[in-house]
Order: C-alpha cells, then structure tokens, then sequence
C-alpha cells in the first residue's frame, strides 16, 4: 500500500520556504518555480501526438493558482483519431489474438511497475494538478492504481468460458467477450484511481479504450500516457486524449464505432451521457454522485467514530462522490458530538497541497469554490446554522494566496429537507442532522436521489447488519470509511448510476456473453434439421 519509492531529487519548494523531496523525470523546477512551462500531449495510436493546429490548454495549480503544464487539447479531429485508432486496434489485431489475454495480464503488470518506479514523480504530478494533499496522493491515490492494474492482471481466470447444463443433448456454452472500443470519461478528483478502475479491466478484457480526463485534471495521466508509450504498450488499444472542449465527451458517447461507455461523473452529465448513448443503443455504465449518510449512534466508539466522520467529510477537501456528507447523530451524544467534531475541524491545517504537513489543501478551480460559497448562502438562508467555515481562509503563505482554498465547514441543525442535504455539494461542507432512534435513522439516511455509499457507527453488530439491509446504496462502511478492496464491487443504487467497477463483477461488465451451442444428437441429426 505504501508508496516503497524514494524520491531521486530534492528540489526547494517556494511555497513553505522549506525542502520539498521530489522525485521528477522533467525538470521539478519548472513546475515549482514557474519558468519554462511543460507541455503534455496526446496518447493515439501508440505514439505521443500533438493536438491539431497544436492546441494547449492550462493545468492549473489549485494551490496557487499558477499555470503548472500545458495540455495538448484534443479537437473534434483528434477525438475522431483517436476512435479510428482504438477501432482498428480492436478489429485488427487486439481482438485478432494478437496478443493474449496472458500478454495483456502482462501489459497491466508493466503498467503497474511503471506507476510504483515514477511514484514520487506522479504523486507530485497529482497533487500540484488536483490540490490533493502529498499526503493523500503519496500513500493512496499512486499505490492503488498500481495495485488495480495489478490485481486486474491476475483476474485471467474469471474470463474463461464455461460449459452450461441444459437438458438437450446439445452441448452449450457461455464465452465472455469484448465488448468492442470503450469511452472512459473520468472526473478530477482521483484522475489515476479513476483511470485505473476503467482501463485496466476494459483492456484485460480484450477492448480497447479511449480514455478521456477532466480538462481540471489530466496532468498526471498525459505523464503516464507518456510512459506507456515510451514502453510500447497497447499499440492503439489505449489512447489517452484530454480536451478543454465540452463536446469531446459527448462525442465520444454519440459516435457509432464506440460500442460501450464508461461514465464517472456528476449525474446530470450521466443523465445526459444515457440520452447520447440510447442513440447508437451502446451499454454505459454511469457512476455518479451522491449523499452519503453517515450514522453515529450513541453506543459507538467515540473515537473512531469522531475521526471516521472528519475522514468522511474533510479527506481531498469533501471532493469525494462517497463523501459522509450527510452527518446523522443520535439525539442523546448530539451536543457532544458537534462540539468536539467542531472542534477538530478548526484545527485542521489548511495549506499548499505540495507541503507535506498539510492536511486540507484547495479546492480544484475557483469556479468549484464560488459553487460553495453559493451552497453556504443558501444553507444560511433555509435556517441551517453555521458553526463553523463557511468562507476562504486568510492564508498567510504569499505563494498560496491565489491558490482556491475554502475553510472546513460546518452546519448544525440541519433538515434532511434542505438544499443541502440534498444536493451534491462537491466540497467540505458537513450538514448534521439529528436522529431520535433506528428507525428515524434509516428513514432520514434513505429519503435522497442519491444511494452510492453509507456509514454506520456502533458497537451492536447485530444494529449495524440490521441497519446496513435496510439502506438503500451500494456501499455501506460499518465502524470504517473509504475502504475500496479491488475484489469488492463498487456502485450505486438509485441516482448515484448503475453497473458495478472493481472486483469479478467490475470485470464482466467489460465483457458481453456469448452462447455457443454445438448439437450432440446421437447420429448427429438434431429436431430441426427434419422439421420440414
Ligand atoms: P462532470 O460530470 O462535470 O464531468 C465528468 C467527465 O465528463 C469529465 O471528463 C467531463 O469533461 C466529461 N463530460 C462533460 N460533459 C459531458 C458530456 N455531455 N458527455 C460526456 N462526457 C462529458 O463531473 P466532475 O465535476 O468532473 O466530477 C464530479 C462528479 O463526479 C461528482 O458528482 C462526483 O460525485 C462524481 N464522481 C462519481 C464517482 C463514482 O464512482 N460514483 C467517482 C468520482 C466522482
């Protein structure tokens, strides 16, 4: 889990004034010190392109506000490249046997090798790009993506085809299949987990992807797009396109030679991502957003329960679609609760996402952080009660007073009813709510569109099991938070989308099924041949 790498250079940050280790392939320093800015460009058809009439657009620092690295902007034309690519890889060679499942295990597990030796590099890559804190991308978004390519490279077993039991004499089976080019649109707040979630599985399964980032945060992939094409991998069965264009997604989902889309995103774009794609009749998979019930009751492990409700809410700065953004306390430790829940979250040291001791780093552009600002207002005017944040924070590093910071936020007394216990803030904004028992706990945790992901703090198991089968979403955390194993499934229920990423069945979803049935007639003359 733990990132193994060292760090090969040390370079000295600006922001802190202090000794930043890093361990960049491309000249750390321009990032840092802003001289010469990087370009990124384009992973089609094995090689590293450029964009038509070589477009840029800018990768912001969140931190600071600067311009870190230029992005090769895909066009219209480049997109269409990029599906011709991903096609001909698919009905040529990628499906042709070309390379076996087995070579493309193996491809994934280079994949991985590449991660964890440019760790350092891609963490700091993340982090500048994101406002994920160093912390957060050292020891979990770079390891685990490493470990979703490798562990996918080891699932070879669960694609083999399987004999079914029928009462004809006929011997029939079920092969599992690619489904053909699958579109992998992916959101900003874990670009390489994201990623890896959707195109290791896509590609062991024989498909080949077009994987498209938020133009928020490319950085760190277009970095690994590079890799993979300086090691050769995929030939045309992966291409990597970023794109500052709305419509590049969108073409992506409507054009006919992509046969399956993989969706991570807001609901609203899922929404619209299912009108696109019922035009060409191709599978999506959507996982979207939610609004997630965190439930503390009163015989909980205070602790545990306190730092597992500031993990839930304050980790990447509440830009998690899983975040316990719904904060359900038993009536009885109410008052207790907030106040030391209050307590902790002022103390939480705000700051650059490239310093290593911060612990809640910006937020991902200032249009997201004017989004929240709005959200607090309106949480204000529907009689919800601010107790803590709620606004930007004086920052006194010179360096990060561009940067999009937003204080941890807090507001009691809320009403499952208001806009903001309903709507997908996005952002580290807590709404707690108070519960008299079980039952008005569950009520409260299942009146919302959304159904991804749940909490339950207690000691009685037996409660908790109790309570887990009565919430409706698709993941529910007991006594723990943000546990995503690659072998267990993830996905929502209700408006938080459908389908499933990770685990056995992450991986079929991949595959489409197809019955194979060969007559074992005695004489070799089945029923139908003398029918007529
Ligand atoms: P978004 O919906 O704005 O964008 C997601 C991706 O879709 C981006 O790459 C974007 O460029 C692309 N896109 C935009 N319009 C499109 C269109 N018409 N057709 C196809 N693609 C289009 O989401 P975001 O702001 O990047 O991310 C935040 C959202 O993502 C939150 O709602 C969060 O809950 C959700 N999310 C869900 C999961 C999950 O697994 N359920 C994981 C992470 C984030």
């Amino acid at each position: 889990m733990v990132c193994a790498v060292q760090p090969n250079i040390s370079i000295v940050g600006r922001g802190s004034g202090r000794i930043i280790r890093g361990g960049f392939k491309i000249s750390p320093q321009r990032f840092l010190m802003n001289t010469t800015i990087q370009n990124f460009d384009l992973l089609i058809n094995g090689k590293i392109v450029s964009a038509h009439e070589n477009k840029y657009f800018d990768a912001v620092n969140p931190s600071t506000g600067e311009v870190i690295a230029r992005i090769a902007d895909a066009s219209t034309d480049d997109v269409k490249l990029a599906i011709t690519a991903a096609r001909r890889a698919f009905d040529m060679s990628w499906i042709n046997s070309t390379i076996s499942i087995e070579g493309r295990a193996k491809e994934l597990l280079t994949v991985a090798g590449l991660i964890r030796e440019h760790a350092k590099e891609l963490a700091d890559l993340e982090s500048m790009d994101t406002g994920k804190t160093l912390k957060q991308t050292t020891f979990i978004d770079i390891p685990t993506a490493a470990d979703t390519f490798e562990y996918f490279s080891n699932q070879t077993d669960v694609l083999n085809g399987n004999p079914i039991a029928v009462l004809s004499s006929s011997l029939c089976l079920a092969q599992r299949e690619p489904i053909g080019v699958v579109a992998a649109i992916i959101p900003w707040n874990y670009p390489l987990i994201m990623a890896a979630w959707k195109i290791a599985p896509a590609l062991l399964c024989g498909n080949s992807v077009i994987l498209k980032p938020s133009p928020l945060a490319s950085l760190s992939l277009m970095r690994l797009a590079q890799l993979i094409a300086q090691a050769g991998l995929f030939k045309g069965a992966l291409n990597i396109i970023a794109s500052s264009h709305p419509q590049a997604g969108a073409q992506l989902v409507g054009h006919p030679d992509v046969d399956m889309v993989s969706f991570s995103g807001g609901t609203s774009t899922g929404q619209e991502v299912m009108r696109l794609a019922a035009q060409t009749t191709k599978k999506v998979v959507l996982e979207l957003g939610g609004k997630s019930p965190n439930i503390i009751f009163s015989d909980c492990d205070w602790d545990a329960a306190l730092g597992g409700a500031l993990s839930a809410i304050f980790m990447n700065q509440g830009q998690m679609c899983t975040a316990g953004s719904r904060l359900l306390v038993e009536d009885s430790i109410y008052d207790d609760f907030l106040k030391a829940l209050v307590d902790r979250a002022k103390t939480l040291k705000i700051g650059n996402a490239m310093d290593f001791q911060t612990e809640f780093g910006p937020i991902i552009s200032r249009q997201q952080r004017d989004k929240l600002l709005a959200f607090v207002q309106q949480g204000k005017n529907e009689g919800a009660k601010l107790l803590c944040g709620g606004k930007v924070p004086a920052i006194s590093d010179s360096v990060a007073t561009n940067g999009f910071y937003f204080e941890p936020t807090i507001f009691g007394d809320v009403q499952n009813s208001m806009t903001i216990a309903q709507e997908e803030v996005f952002g580290p904004v807590l709404c707690v709510i108070r519960f008299k028992d079980e039952a008005e706990a569950v009520r409260i945790a299942n009146d919302s569109k959304y159904g991804l992901a749940a909490m339950i703090w207690t000691k009685d198991r037996e409660k908790a099991n109790r309570v887990a089968q009565r919430l409706r979403c698709g993941t529910v955390w007991i006594n723990t938070y943000g546990a995503f194993p690659n072998e267990a499934p993830f996905g929502g229920y209700k408006q938080s989308g459908f389908g499933r990423e990770l685990g056995k069945e992450g991986l079929l979803e991949f595959t489409q099924t197809k019955h194979v049935c060969i007559d074992q007639t005695p004489g070799g003359k089945p029923l139908v041949s003398a029918w007529f």
